[in-house]
């Protein structure tokens, strides 16, 4: 077995919640507690929704956390840059290469005309692509690319079956549940399905962590890792933190965000809460990110998902 490499991957579109750093700090401990290294990726695909205040803001809360990592982030290295903002040419050289395989095709389907389509749903609520475009003629093509710039989507079929390391067995038939999916958006932006998978085989990722609500996207990353070729990663998805009332925890609601908690915890006081949520603590003391190297053990941590005990980050004071 060679070397682990895991990944930080964070969307810097606001400033980290609980549920962010929960999966931060399992993807770190898996690694380091295997003697591996950590790459710092920033997601930053979309100039719309992220900015390099709120990328930079990510790399301090980590740091401040003791959640280090080996190569990314400004820290730059080999596999850069590390910011996907960055990396264009390479993801236009990928979607050329899934091109060549005659797999690709251009789609002018709007997203208000597929939500107002009868069709059946992924199990994220997207609606599953009825194939609209699939089959153009040049002609049809050139007509409507003359209204408006197409998105680029990818043909997908075949049953992906695949070992989640935490969840188990998993399988996804592409065309029934998921449909053809966009690679490239209408206006430009790659989207994050090419790119996530991209980049972890261009940086040698081999382990994968992240939140349960990426595993539906294992399957049609899995479908790419093989088109491209590239060696595929283990996936180890890990449980959501939930608000009380069982909402997802948001970057635009601020929920727990770092910002509040910094102001009145001790990186050790969310470190320690953090790490009894993850099953790795009996009581959640105070405690630093690398005391719990040589501790961490994956068959502690939960698979249900975790709602956020109520006074868990107002029962100490600083
Ligand atoms: N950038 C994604 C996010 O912040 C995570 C991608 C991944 O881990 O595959 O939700």
């Amino acid at each position: 077995m060679g070397e682990t490499v895991g990944r930080f991957a964070p969307t810097p579109s606001g400033r980290m919640h609980l549920g962010n750093l929960f999966s931060c700090l399992i993807a770190w401990l898996s690694v380091r507690s295997q003697g591996g290294r950590i790459i710092l990726r920033q997601e930053d695909l979309d100039p719309q929704r992220t900015s390099p205040a709120f990328a930079a803001q990510v790399e301090e809360d980590l740091a401040f956390l003791g959640l280090d990592w080996d190569e990314g982030g400004t820290k730059g290295g080999p596999a850069g840059p590390y910011r996907q903002s960055r990396r264009g040419d390479f993801y236009e050289s990928c979607l050329n290469r899934l091109a060549a395989m005659g797999l690709t095709y251009p789609c002018f389907c709007s997203r208000a005309e597929l939500h107002a389509a009868s069709a059946p749903h992924t199990a994220d609520g997207d609606p599953i692509y009825p194939g609209t475009c699939r089959n153009l003629s040049p002609q049809e093509i050139e007509k409507k690319a003359q209204a408006r710039p197409p998105a680029v989507r990818l043909k997908a079929s075949g049953k992906i079956l695949f070992t989640d390391r935490h969840y188990g067995p998993q399988a996804q038939d592409l065309a029934t549940e998921c449909g053809d999916f966009i690679l490239r958006r209408w206006d430009g932006v790659f989207a994050y399905q090419l790119a996530v998978v991209a980049d972890d085989g261009a940086m040698g990722v081999t382990e994968v962590v992240r939140g349960r609500d990426l595993l539906s996207s294992a399957p049609r990353q899995l479908y790419l890792y093989r088109l491209l070729a590239l060696p595929e990663p283990v996936f180890r998805h890990v449980p959501l933190v939930l608000a009380r009332d069982g909402r997802r925890l948001s970057k635009r609601e601020q929920d727990v965000s770092l910002d509040r908690l910094k102001k009145r915890y001790r990186a050790q006081d969310i470190i320690g809460r953090l790490a009894w949520l993850a099953g790795q603590l009996d009581r959640p003391e105070p405690v630093a990110a690398k005391e719990l190297i040589p501790v961490f053990r994956w068959e502690k941590v939960p698979k249900e998902d975790i709602f956020l005990p109520e006074r868990l980050f107002e029962s100490t004071q600083p």
